[in-house]
């Protein structure tokens, strides 16, 4: 469904992303694991074309000089010249790092928010499967952003994801800063999705352990560089993966 070729990405002078290639097949959850400033978030911003606007963004306030080159095959198509809304059109919906709902919004209205690209027929069948799928949220839907909890607020980004009708899903570090317990609880909703809605979803993770058990595939990501690759189990029995990246 994705396959994504040479990715590069420089600001100014600094690599962030070094000849990263990577694919993710129709249905599949694929995993990039990576520690703080491994590329993770510019690898998402790159798939969803956040980080042309980004390059624009800085240019046009005289900021630093942030270079880009991708070659981005999405269902058949080059898309790596496509504005981030023109690939959300198509399906590809991005859920940032650190959730960025809105505060001053209910639950119910940030959902909402989420459903600009979806028919109103969508919109309600999704808001139903989004509240099956964390009955929090629904218990919840008048409270505004600002009051929620962390693993609360991670949901809401999840389903105001979902409410945009995703065909990709690319979850930036959705664990970050949430308990053990609650942790559990995204990662079930991950696979869920994948299982109940025939959802691809590309997740960032520092931490790879708890969400290995639910990817299909796994890239690891040092200093901007994919530097291992394999299916979840394989990575996971690899003895520098394990040194690595449990310590053991
Ligand atoms: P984290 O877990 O901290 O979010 P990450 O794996 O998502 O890390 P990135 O945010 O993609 O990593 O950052 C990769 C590198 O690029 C880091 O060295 C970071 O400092 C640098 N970087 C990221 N954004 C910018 C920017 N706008 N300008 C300059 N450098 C940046």
């Amino acid at each position: 469904m994705i396959e994504a070729k040479g990715l590069m990405v420089f600001y100014e002078n600094m690599i962030a992303l070094n000849n990263v290639s990577l694919r993710c097949g129709d249905k599949k959850i694929v995993g990039i694991f990576g520690a703080n400033s491994a590329g993770k978030s510019t690898l998402m911003y790159t798939l969803s074309g956040v980080i042309l606007d980004i390059q624009r963004k800085e240019e046009m306030r005289g900021g630093e000089r942030v270079t880009v080159f991708s070659e981005i095959n999405y269902d058949g198509e080059e898309i790596s010249k496509l504005k981030p809304h023109e690939r959300a059109g198509r399906g590809m919906i991005l859920c940032p790092e650190r959730r960025r709902i809105f505060a001053e919004s209910s639950v119910l209205e940030n959902l909402k928010i989420g459903a600009y690209l979806a028919t109103k027929k969508e919109a309600r069948e999704t808001l139903r499967y989004i509240f099956s799928l964390f009955p929090t949220l629904e218990r919840l839907k008048d409270r505004q952003g600002g009051f929620l909890s962390g693993g609360e607020q991670q949901m809401l980004a999840i389903g105001r994801a979902l409410m945009a009708q995703p065909r990709l899903l690319l979850l930036d570090e959705p664990l970050l800063g949430l308990a053990p317990s609650i942790q559990k609880d995204v990662i079930r909703a991950i696979k869920e999705i994948q299982r109940d809605r025939g959802i691809s979803i590309i997740v960032t993770e520092q931490y790879a352990r708890p969400v290995f058990p639910v990817v299909d595939y796994a890239y690891i990501l040092e200093n901007g560089s994919a530097v291992m690759e394999g299916e979840g189990e394989e990575l996971m029995n690899n003895p520098d993966v394990k040194s690595a990246y449990f310590g053991v």
